[in-house]
């Protein structure tokens, strides 16, 4: 009786009709990079047969990719030798160029190639400087083996509404593409907020899933992962005993304890506050004590609920992973990349 992921294919094309809705007339890249955040590419056939391109982040999960599906692919890292650029050629990938050392192996090619031109409109990490940009265009034009696709750059502060950033780097990349027919800045957080910024080609990523980029639940999405584990031990605890490593929750009055089969070593995050809801039999229950590696431990006093009965963890409309992350002080996106193999995933419609 162990943890077990369910991937729900009807919530991921709900979720990707949503992006479509709010982003009329742009093309849909999806982003599956981590594998598809965590939810396993076998896993998301919708998402993949319904989008116009799939991002990954590097080579290999290209190749894992490529093994399924003849989707077009946009590779973010880029290449970073000549082979790198034969191996993605070979899986006909696009290749995004984000780095001044890239435009020299992209320029040595020997057979066509389709790149993706990321600029750095402020956030300082991937991305060409404005004056590598414009200098690489005319070097790129003059090689007919070359096809640039796209121009893109990507945001900073998107999920923050309001961000000073968000205008900056939108103007930034606005007057730096203003002849550019193929544009893409939009992640989740753009689409959902700044309708604007949709352009050729939008990249939704964490909104599949069904998570909001806010971390604050969005109720037009649907959770795609719902995680449940059961019930391995129940049993009545005395006002003033402890629970779990370190003794550190101590019950103020009796209760009745659930002991639930998942733990840190299976995704579920250690830093879980005591409080945290997990939810049994349709009641949301508080988590109480420490989070171990293979169990964790819940009052489920106020619920009814036996042995082997499942426990759910996030991914349900009443307990979304939003509420465990804010509870862990940390995000829907680290959750949902985080679980481990020892975690079983299932597809259900
Ligand atoms: C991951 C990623 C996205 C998607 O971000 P979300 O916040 O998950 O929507 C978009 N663009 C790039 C370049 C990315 O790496």
């Amino acid at each position: 009786m162990r943890a077990k992921a369910s991937i729900s294919q009807s919530a991921l094309t709900h979720n990707l009709s949503v992006v479509k809705q709010l982003t009329s007339g742009a093309k849909v890249v999806s982003m599956i990079k981590a594998n598809a955040y965590g939810h396993h590419l076998d896993y998301i056939h919708p998402l993949i047969d319904g989008s116009d391109m799939l991002a990954v982040s590097e080579l290999l999960e290209a190749e894992k990719l490529r093994a399924i599906t003849k989707r077009p692919i946009l590779l973010l890292s880029g290449v970073y030798s000549e082979a790198e650029l034969q191996q993605a050629i070979e899986l006909n990938c696009h290749i995004v160029v984000h780095h001044a050392s890239q435009i020299t192996i992209i320029n040595n090619t020997h057979k066509s190639v389709s790149i993706w031109l990321k600029i750095d409109t402020g956030m300082h990490r991937l991305g060409l400087s404005t004056n590598e940009y414009k200098e690489c265009l005319p070097l790129l034009k003059d090689n007919p083996l070359v096809k640039v696709a796209c121009v893109m750059s990507h945001f900073a502060c998107a999920d923050e509404i309001g961000h000073p950033m968000n205008k900056a780097q939108l103007n930034n990349f606005k007057e730096l593409t203003t002849k550019t027919n193929n544009r893409s800045m939009a992640n989740s957080a753009a689409i959902l907020s700044q309708a604007e910024t949709a352009f050729d080609f939008v990249r939704p990523g964490i909104m599949l899933y069904g998570a909001s980029p806010f971390n604050t639940p969005n109720n037009q999405l649907k959770p795609v992962m719902t995680l449940s584990a059961p019930i391995l031990s129940i049993k009545t605890l005395q006002a003033g005993e402890s629970v779990g490593y370190g003794a550190t929750w101590i019950a103020d009055k009796d209760i009745t304890l659930a002991v639930v089969g998942i733990g840190y070593g299976d995704g579920y995050p250690r830093h879980a506050k005591n409080g945290t809801p997990v939810l049994i039999n349709g009641i949301l229950c508080p988590l109480i004590g420490r989070v171990s590696m293979d169990l964790i431990c819940v009052d489920i006093s106020s619920t009814k609920a036996s042995i082997g009965d499942n426990a759910v963890l996030w991914g349900d409309e009443q307990l979304r992973v939003e509420v465990v992350a804010n509870n862990s002080d940390t995000i829907s996106y680290e959750l949902l990349t985080g679980l481990s193999n020892r975690v079983s995933f299932t597809s259900v419609p």
